[in-house]
């Protein structure tokens, strides 16, 4: 099967699964994702192997619905419910669906289900986190995000990055569909539901996809999506914060601030506790404790990204 990233290795069998965890377990690889192509009996088996080492396995799936997922023991679910295909139409066992799936999601899965409810039970007693990515899905619905959010991220783009930026933003912006904003309400709800139900969500930017998503800048537009989402600010920057240094188990280091631990910290102008926004304001950026300017580490990256 061709892959859609040609660095990624297309697993033959189970066998292959156990055997592509403990070579890259032994190159000093410390978590793994498996991506959409994987297969449930893949995953079983490597699953098993990267535990055994005290390792960890995230997804991004697409053949196994998060509910087999989690009774095969997956830690992670990555991007949420967009890619959950479970309560597709045209999910069959062990195979991803075909190019509809965002569509058919859109149109079909309800998140006020009982079948939806139930999974997100199901994830949470079987201590299954979430990874939230708003801010990739964002950029698939017309004239998101506002314009003088993306420009703060310009600078940093190719020219040419930045006008393929343009040309496919205003493309979606032609393209009257209105399936990707119901996706994107839908995924805001379910993480809500989620951690309600006492789940641990995290966040991440994902910054893929044609340009509208860079790191750093798109780690700042999810926690402004999570509290589109209804979240506190607070909660927000605790699930973009301490809940990611809790699922690596690192959170006596990381993930808060306190006596002791590491100073990986901004400092910001204003209070993002009440106006989110405010993340964006940052005046200075510590890492283990050194401190650096933001200004001069975004002129370091500038025309950088998008360059092939
Ligand atoms: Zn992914």
């Amino acid at each position: 099967m061709l892959s859609i990233a040609p660095q990624l290795h297309t697993l033959d069998d189970a066998q292959d699964a156990g055997r592509t965890v403990d070579y890259w377990a032994a190159e000093g690889v410390t978590s793994f994702k498996a991506y959409m192509g994987i297969k449930p009996d893949e995953l079983k088996v490597a699953v098993e192997h990267a535990h055994a080492k005290g390792l960890k396995m995230t997804g991004h799936l697409c053949a196994v619905g998060f509910r087999e997922a989690a009774a095969l023991g997956i830690d992670n679910l990555e991007h949420g419910i967009v890619v959950d295909t479970e309560f597709l139409p045209t999910k069959k066992p062990g195979v991803c669906p075909a190019k509809d799936a965002a569509e058919d999601f859109a149109k079909n899965v309800d998140i006020e289900s009982a079948a939806v409810q139930d999974m997100i039970r199901d994830l949470v007693s079987h201590h299954v986190a979430v990874t939230s990515t708003l801010a990739v899905f964002e950029i698939t619905v017309p004239n998101r995000p506002a314009m003088r959010k993306m420009l703060r991220a310009r600078d940093a783009l190719s020219p040419q990055g930045w006008s393929t930026y343009l040309r496919v933003r205003s493309g979606i912006a032609e393209d009257n569909s209105t399936l990707s904003a119901i996706s994107l309400k839908k995924e805001m709800q379910f993480e809500r539901d989620f951690v309600k139900a006492g789940g641990l969500l995290m966040a991440g930017c994902d910054p893929t996809s044609f340009g509208g998503v860079l790191p750093g800048f798109g780690d700042q537009r999810g926690l402004e999506l999570l509290v589109e989402a209804g979240f506190s600010p607070l909660e927000a920057i605790h699930i973009a914060t301490q809940n990611g240094a809790i699922y690596l188990g690192e959170s006596d280091q990381i993930g808060s601030i306190a006596a002791g631990k590491a100073a990986d910290l901004v400092v910001i102008a204003g209070n993002p506790a009440q106006n989110i926004d405010d993340v964006e304001n940052v005046q200075l950026v510590f890492k283990d404790g050194v401190g650096f300017d933001p200004v001069k580490l975004t002129q370091s990256v500038q025309g950088l990204v998008g360059l092939r």
